[in-house]
């Protein structure tokens, strides 16, 4: 989860890119200004093609905003399906295309960090769909908890101005996709902005709207999991053979750990939370527990992995690394970032993530990914 409009926004950085066509791009890590750009020629990476998220402000990105940040319309301007088919978007795909990249992250995305992406001659033609596959509503930073990484205050929109706007923008992109029945295959994401049940806006949508017209209407849930109890599970129930994936945000091993990080929550429901969902696992592609590493917790990485391994084995591990999302200080983030070369535990952080990354592939930590950890 991440964004919010008081702190955690991909649109309050501090370091800017004055682009000719995108205007002022906003950059999570300096050191894609100043490395040279890798050239993938023989590479493909889907997104661009298949996936649209959502801003607080509306504005519309077709990656991770930290990875691809450039902006390719605002859905209070028009048609979110015009902004789809747009020029800007077309101009990143053409980057794909052409083997550029260049509107990429060299050093946050994982896909570029892992060496992942697939030869373009090994998947079918690319083609741009009519609708997007994947959309990410991150319209709502409502939230219960309070994590310093995300946020410096509490963010609840129930009512007033703020409320309204973004319920508009929410129900603007509902409307525009699911008006009438169809097939088309479209994934949702809520809530990549707050919580989906620490929203007004995403709970009363799960719970008052019937997503049984569309059959292939998927969604994927991203939550901190504290407020997943069984009450709204069964309250979900129209909700429960669409779901596709879960990502469940833990950040830490321990609940000493888990206190300082993700303030507010509380590590034993969460467990008992995971438990419930984990129960239904038969029903979901993907179960993902998510550990975004920052100077508090790498040293629980390992810790992290044996933990989901014993409680929750057929469940995914995912980490990748805490980036500024505007909410601390610059000297804050620079000591919270421990990926970065220039912090002081950097080398431990390293070799931690060796010895997680030669576990694997020993095959004594299973189900791990670590996403952009680096090499
Ligand atoms: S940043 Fe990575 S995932 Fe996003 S479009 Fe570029 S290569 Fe693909
Ligand atoms: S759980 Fe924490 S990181 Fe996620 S939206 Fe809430 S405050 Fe932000």
């Amino acid at each position: 989860m991440s964004t919010n409009s008081n702190a955690r926004s991909p649109y309050i950085a501090r370091i800017t890119h004055q682009d000719e066509v995108f205007g002022k791009v906003l950059i999570k890590n300096e050191l894609d200004l100043t490395q040279e750009k890798h050239r993938f020629p023989d590479k493909y990476c889907d997104r661009p093609f298949e996936y649209l998220e959502i801003t607080p402000a509306g504005e519309c990105v077709l990656c991770c905003p930290a990875w691809l940040p450039n902006v390719i319309g605002n859905v209070n301007e028009g048609s979110i399906l015009d902004i789809w088919n747009g020029e800007r978007a077309n101009i990143i795909r053409q980057t794909i295309l052409d083997g550029s990249y260049s509107y990429c992250s060299n050093t946050l995305c994982p896909a570029i960090v892992n060496d992942t992406l697939p030869d373009i001659d090994k998947i079918p033609q690319p083609y741009l769909k009519k609708y997007p596959k994947v959309i990410v509503l991150g319209i709502d930073e409502s939230c219960n908890l309070l994590c310093p990484s995300c946020r410096s205050t509490r963010i609840s929109y129930a009512s007033g101005e703020k409320y309204n706007s973004k319920k508009t923008i929410f129900d603007r992109v509902i409307a525009e996709f699911f008006s009438a029945p169809h097939n088309e295959e479209i994934t949702i994401i809520l809530n990549s902005a707050g919580d989906i049940f620490g929203s007004k806006i995403t709970r009363d949508f799960m719970f008052d709207f019937d997503p049984t017209p569309w059959p292939n209407f998927k969604l994927n849930i991203m939550t901190h999991g504290v407020l997943f109890t069984k009450k709204y599970w069964d309250r979900i129930h129209l909700w429960h053979n669409k779901i596709n994936t879960f990502n469940i945000s833990f950040d830490a091993a321990t609940e000493e750990t888990y206190d300082k990080i993700r303030v507010g929550g509380d590590w034993t429901t969460l467990l008992e939370n995971c438990r419930l969902i984990y129960t239904n696992i038969d029903q979901y592609k993907f179960l993902s527990m998510d550990f975004v590493v920052q100077d508090l917790n790498y040293k629980e990485i390992p810790a992290f992995v044996e933990l989901i391994n014993r409680e929750f084995p057929l469940a995914k591990v995912m980490f990748k690394v805490v980036v500024d999302w505007g909410s601390w200080d610059n000297s804050t983030f620079k000591q919270r970032a421990v990926w970065r070369e220039d912090h002081p535990n950097n080398l431990e952080y390293k070799q931690i993530v060796e010895t997680v990354r030669n576990k694997i592939k020993a095959g004594e930590y299973k189900n791990v990914s670590l996403g952009n950890l680096g090499n």
